[in-house]
């Protein structure tokens, strides 16, 4: 039977290796933010990439245009714009300096999915993918691999 000694040892442990693996995760974080605005930081916000966002043709505004999510980014402002992005790169193929605003998008999820954040619909899909295979929980294949785009 352990003593109280070593059980106070036990718990300083337990609470380091916590605190390591906080620090870590914080480190994680602030490197995917830098990732982020070095992304986005030769944006001259000229505005071509507009064109062809399906998001922006939809949602008509500043906002949600790549462009919009550029300077949102460049100013560390990630939490509300990630999730209006199809990451269907049609952004980059108009920009003149090949800017991967979806990449962006992509770290930025990866940030709010770090820090708890992310949507319930997604925390749901990733359930469903697991259990089944299927986004929608339709399928008969188990997993604990997950793969993105
Ligand atoms: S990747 Fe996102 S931001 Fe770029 S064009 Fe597609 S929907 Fe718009
Ligand atoms: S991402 Fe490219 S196309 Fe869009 S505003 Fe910036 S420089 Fe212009």
């Amino acid at each position: 039977m352990k003593n109280k000694k070593e059980d106070v040892k036990e718990i300083v442990k337990v609470d380091e290796e916590i605190k390591k693996d906080q620090k870590k995760e914080e480190i994680e974080i602030n490197n995917i933010e830098d990732e982020i605005q070095g992304i986005v930081d030769g944006c001259i916000n000229c505005g071509l990439c507009k064109s062809l966002c399906p998001v922006f043709k939809i949602m008509e505004e500043e906002y949600y245009s790549p462009r919009g999510k550029a300077i949102m980014f460049s100013e560390r402002f990630i939490d509300k714009i990630v999730f209006e992005c199809n990451l269907c790169k049609a952004c980059e193929q108009k920009c003149p300096l090949k800017i991967k605003v979806w990449e962006a998008v992509r770290n930025a999820r990866e940030v709010l999915n770090l820090k708890g954040k992310e949507l319930e619909a997604n925390k749901e899909m990733m359930d469903n993918i697991r259990q089944t295979g299927n986004p929608f929980g339709k399928g008969d294949k188990k997993t604990d691999k997950l793969y993105c785009c």
